[in-house]
């Protein structure tokens, strides 16, 4: 069988957005070789050759270009690799996604991707902090640079040399996300001017980006998918969630899964940042129990015990329930997991526009996306803020 090719050129599709492929984790993950098709809301007549638009632009320097810093800020103005066109139907998804040029789309895909899911949460479009001197985001897909960075007008992604063989962050969702968060946090928040390094304002930075970059992988259905069918619904066992910005398979650059308490953490940001995220996941993870129970997926037990007190006993015993379950509905399984992340998301995204840079703590940030959360949400995210020693319980 030949399925049928891709032969729109106009009409209806064209006005329904632009076709990408991403890779929600990096190709060498195992289980992520290949991509996923996604849409974008942006129209292929709002994209121009790069992929550019009135937002941002992809340039790829054709030598080793220095990241950028203080004194050094985009537009780059040096030799370049040549723009890359989308397929004759005007989509990306016809490029081969494992090719050089296709860094460079990968990346912008990327960072499209997630600004729909945060600006549906923001209620409204992202305005850059630097749109003032730097009216469009520069994406630069790959620096000779073990790290990615973004900052005053620039996206820009290196390469890790970890296990071997060169693997851009150009493929890596989660690095891009995170850097992506960064600039959301500033263009809501604003720039943070005369800032003590002790400010909760840099941790807080941090463990948002992580959310952000979580929260936007689990808008992928295949990630859904795969995380619900290796765990058999079963969350509290260890899953993509917790694997961030990873560079290869062994090794883990921050958790979402750890029992870290403020009073365990350096001021170091991004230890400091792992409470906040700890609590934001295990909101996630009670609503999605909640989801399940309501819809017949759990028993209501699941509720009513400290699940990081569970003994060994109990998680087996609640293992074997959810597999159960897990295979006679597991629709309601994918129902709940995504009425979750929704749940904590839009929580999260309500409230940035009012917090301010120089006087954030994370107790403050903690009791904003309470008050912004909705009913049994607003309840987790209490509990948990409060167990992470971020905020005190109303209960006494
Ligand atoms: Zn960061």
């Amino acid at each position: 069988m030949r399925p049928h090719p891709n032969v729109t050129l106009d009409g209806a599709q064209s006005r329904t957005g632009t076709r990408f492929w991403i890779f929600p984790q990096p190709p060498f993950i195992p289980g992520y070789e290949q991509p996923d098709r996604v849409w974008l809301s942006i129209l292929p007549d709002e994209i121009g050759s790069g992929p550019s638009d009135t937002l941002m632009y992809v340039v790829d320097p054709l030598y080793d270009k220095q990241p950028y810093g203080s004194s050094r800020l985009p537009p780059f103005g040096g030799a370049r690799r040549p723009a890359v066109q989308p397929g004759p139907d005007r989509h990306y998804d016809c490029l081969d996604p494992m090719s050089r040029p296709y860094l460079g789309v990968h990346a912008y895909g990327c960072i499209h991707f997630v600004l729909d899911i945060w600006q549906s949460y923001l209620g409204r479009p992202i305005r850059w902090f630097f749109d003032a001197a730097l009216p469009r985001l520069e994406i630069v897909p790959f620096v000779d640079w073990d790290n990615a960075q973004a900052g005053y007008g620039f996206l820009e992604l290196g390469c890790s040399r970890a296990g071997g063989s060169p693997r851009p962050y150009a493929l890596n969702f989660d690095a891009i996300a995170h850097e992506l968060g960064h600039l959301i946090i500033l263009s809501e928040m604003g720039i943070p001017v005369g800032v003590s390094r002790e400010s909760d304002f840099f941790p807080f930075s941090e463990g948002f980006s992580d959310c952000v970059s979580l929260i936007s992988f689990l808008y992928f259905d295949s990630a859904i998918d795969r995380l619900l069918r290796r765990t058999r619904g079963n969350l509290l066992l260890f899953n993509e969630l917790n694997r961030f910005a990873e560079t290869s398979p062994e090794s883990q650059i921050r958790l979402a899964t750890n029992f870290r308490r403020m009073s365990e953490v350096t001021r170091e940001p991004h230890d400091r940042a792992l409470p906040f995220v700890g609590a934001v996941f295990d909101s996630i993870i009670d609503l999605y129990h909640r989801n399940l129970v309501a819809n017949g997926c759990a028993a209501p037990r699941l509720l009513n015990v400290d699940l990081r007190e569970l003994t060994l006993d109990e998680f087996d015993w609640f293992r074997e329930l959810t597999a159960e379950s897990f295979v006679a509905k597991p629709l309601f399984f994918r129902l709940s997991l995504m009425a979750a992340r929704d749940q904590i998301g839009r929580a999260l995204g309500a409230v940035l526009k009012d917090l301010h840079p120089a006087t954030l703590t994370f107790n403050q940030a903690a009791r904003a996306i309470v008050n912004a959360a909705e009913g049994a949400a607003a309840e987790r995210l209490e509990e948990n803020f409060a167990w992470r020693e971020i905020s005190g319980s109303r209960r006494p």
